[in-house]
């Protein structure tokens, strides 16, 4: 009979680093306030696409627990890229918006790069703009990518060590692989990006002492792909509805058995659970990375608010304005 090794990986858990970083937007939304500011973000959401929706109601309810101004702009589905250019114009123009957010996927008919480049960089909350990439690049203060500056938060608050560690990046995402690299990069790690053209990835990953894999493939990197003692952060969020699929991810896991049977459906990241045995430290699907997108997007929206109407000395401003 086989000897069942005891799991003593370390858990990060995404929900409480995200409570903490929400509590801390709270308090400068607080102190903002005093000063007569109300930090404010616009959402875009086009048409009824269901999750869409769910992630744009719980971005709005956000806004209200921290004391962000909030509204919600729900252009028809049939809305055209021009009609979207002037709603973006109009947002631009607009003193008491701070962050303007277009919540993606766009109908296919509109040109969703077009629309993202005329959000002006200084609302860009997302940090999707080229402006903001480039200031990442650069390592520059900037509006990050929500979803990445999440994964930095989570190694930073668990005092993770990154500088002249082996990250390697699986995924080369805008939203993000790619700025997910550029961090790490710009926090002095060595870094490998894999995608799906590299061959034999396995020889990256069991070299990697940080592992962040975003590839949307469910339990794509299994227990022999990983160095013992890594740190692997799991950013994929892929629901499995086979039945057979959940009994081979979680073998004799009665909880998720009874979640799905419940549901019909469970999430499982792009790590098989297996390897998080072996890690020295993991975020699990869900409750990790997932949990502080959100979070981050309330940051930036502080960000921007106080770079844009607040006394960049008197506030201490991170970001630039991008202007002159
Ligand atoms: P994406 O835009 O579809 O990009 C996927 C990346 O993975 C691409 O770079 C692709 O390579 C690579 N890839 C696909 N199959 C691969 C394979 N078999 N081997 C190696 N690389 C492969 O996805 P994304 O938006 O970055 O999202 C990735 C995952 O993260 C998804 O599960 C998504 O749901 C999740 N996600 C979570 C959050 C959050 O937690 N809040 C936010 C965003 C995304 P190529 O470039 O060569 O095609």
């Amino acid at each position: 009979m086989g000897i069942k090794m005891k799991n003593t990986a370390r858990v990060l858990n995404g929900v409480d680093i995200a409570a903490e970083i929400k509590a801390e937007v709270a308090a400068e939304v607080r102190a903002l306030a005093a000063s007569g500011i109300t930090p404010g973000l616009a959402v875009v959401l086009v048409g009824h696409v269901a999750a869409s929706e769910i992630y744009v109601r719980s971005k709005v309810k956000t806004c209200a627990e921290l004391g962000i101004r909030s509204e919600m702009l729900t252009p028809p589905e049939s809305v055209t890229t021009s009609e979207m250019l002037a709603l973006i114009a109009d947002l631009n123009a607009r003193d008491e918006v701070d962050g303007i957010l277009i919540q993606l996927p766009l109908p296919a008919h509109v040109d969703t790069r077009r629309l993202l480049e005329a959000v002006t960089p200084e609302k860009d909350v997302d940090g999707f703009h080229p402006i903001n990439a480039g200031r990442l690049q650069g390592g520059r203060p900037a509006l990050e990518p929500c979803t990445p500056a999440g994964i930095m938060e989570v190694l930073r608050r668990s005092g993770l060590p990154v500088a002249g560690q082996h990250a390697v990046v699986l995924g080369r995402s805008d939203i993000v692989g790619k700025p997910a690299a550029m961090m790490l990069l710009n926090a002095s790690a060595t870094v490998t990006v894999c995608h799906s053209k590299t061959v034999d990835i396995g020889r990256y990953t069991r070299d990697a002492d940080l592992l962040v894999a975003a590839i949307g493939k469910p339990g794509f990197v299994t227990a022999d792909m990983v160095k013992p003692g890594a740190t692997l952060i799991d950013v994929g969020i892929n629901r499995v509805t086979d039945p057979a699929e959940v009994a081979r991810f979680f073998p004799g896991d009665e909880a998720r058995a009874a979640q799905f049977a419940t549901r019909g459906s469970t999430l499982v990241g792009d790590i098989h659970p297996a390897a998080f045995e072996l890690a020295g430290a993991y975020t699990p699907v869900p409750g990790g990375v997932g949990a502080l997108t959100i979070a981050m997007l309330m940051q930036n929206t502080v960000k921007a608010a106080k770079a844009r109407r607040g006394d960049r000395a008197h506030f201490a401003v991170g970001v630039s304005t991008g202007r002159a």
